[in-house]
């Protein structure tokens, strides 16, 4: 299929969206807001992927979400009734401490969540920081009497629900060493979730901690193509014959871009059709890059056109 830009997969013969289907034979997606929204699973979208597998594809799940262990998404996935091994999951949590493995870090100050630290416990480093560290009274002695551990040569940054502003000064107070590794796991500025609210996602933290200490983190979810580079060193991917699939155009659909990958947008999640056109239409050549090929209002869309 060729020259295709932001268009409506629905809208298309089932013949052309059969060639659309027969043009890929790897898979990668995003899974909050394409899989599932929360503890919800998202109707359709299992009979989808396990659909592809009965044709031969291979299918893998590429999540910035650091909140659980590998394990338990791969038990959530299961649950929901989608096929999936450990191999084919891919965390930030997972990248985080595979990094910082290779990179010999013994100790990490962490923002973020259990996710997080069951990781870093699974490749034997040890870590500082998860759960609540609220100033308490008298601040300003606090401050003078804090430590810093000094054998903490990584700082991290992911989803915390705890974040504080002490957990921000102790962040910024490691990476004033500039040695100090700087990771974020992800970028992604909020949730999608069912409700009228605004969920702060890992970015809003990464800004706060990157304002403060002035320094610049190594961002290892999408859109950076390290989370793809992981992926190949296990498997074999051709680019050309991959799809992307995602909700967020700033990091699933940038990152399939980036990788030369065919891209598949679902409204199920973040980004609304509006904002994608937008991009569209935008003259920012960074904008176009966030363009995806093909859209669809959720992936269980695609059933109909799979039999
Ligand atoms: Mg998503």
């Amino acid at each position: 299929m060729y020259n295709m830009s932001l268009t409506a997969l629905s809208n298309l013969e089932k013949s052309q969206v059969q060639e659309f289907v027969n043009s890929f034979d790897t898979v990668l997606t995003d899974c909050d807001g394409v899989l599932w929204m929360e503890s919800q699973v998202l109707q359709g979208s299992p009979q989808v992927l396990n659909k592809f597998r009965e044709m031969g594809k291979k299918v893998f799940y590429v999540t910035n979400n650091s909140t659980k262990f590998k394990k338990d998404f791969v038990s959530k996935a299961k649950n929901m009734g989608f096929i999936c091994d450990e191999s084919e999951m891919i965390s930030t949590s997972f990248l985080t401490a595979n990094y910082l493995k290779e990179k010999n870090v013994k100790k990490a100050y962490v923002i973020g969540s259990g996710g997080i630290a069951q990781e870093l416990d699974r490749v034997g480093i040890e870590h500082i920081g998860i759960g609540p560290d609220v100033v308490e009274e008298h601040f300003v002695n606090y401050i003078k009497n804090l430590k810093l551990d000094p054998e903490v040569t990584a700082v991290i940054v992911g989803f915390d629900e705890h974040i504080s502003y002490l957990k921000i000064m102790k962040a910024a107070s490691y990476l004033a060493n500039p040695n100090c590794i700087y990771i974020a796991t992800n970028t992604d500025e909020n949730f999608p979730v069912n409700a009228s609210l605004v969920v702060p996602g890992t970015g809003s933290i990464v800004a706060a901690v990157s304002t403060c200490s002035g320094r610049k983190p190594l961002v290892l979810g999408k859109p950076n193509p390290y989370i793809v580079e992981a992926l190949m060193k296990e498997h074999q991917i051709d680019p050309k014959r991959t799809l992307m699939i995602g909700d967020r155009c700033n990091t699933d659909i940038l990152l399939g871009t980036k990788c030369g990958f065919q891209t598949l947008l679902v409204l199920s999640g973040v980004t609304k059709l509006d904002v994608a056109l937008g991009y569209k239409n935008s003259e920012d050549h960074d904008e176009n890059e966030m363009v995806a090929d093909v859209y669809l209002n959720k992936l269980g869309d695609l059933l109909n056109f799979l039999d």
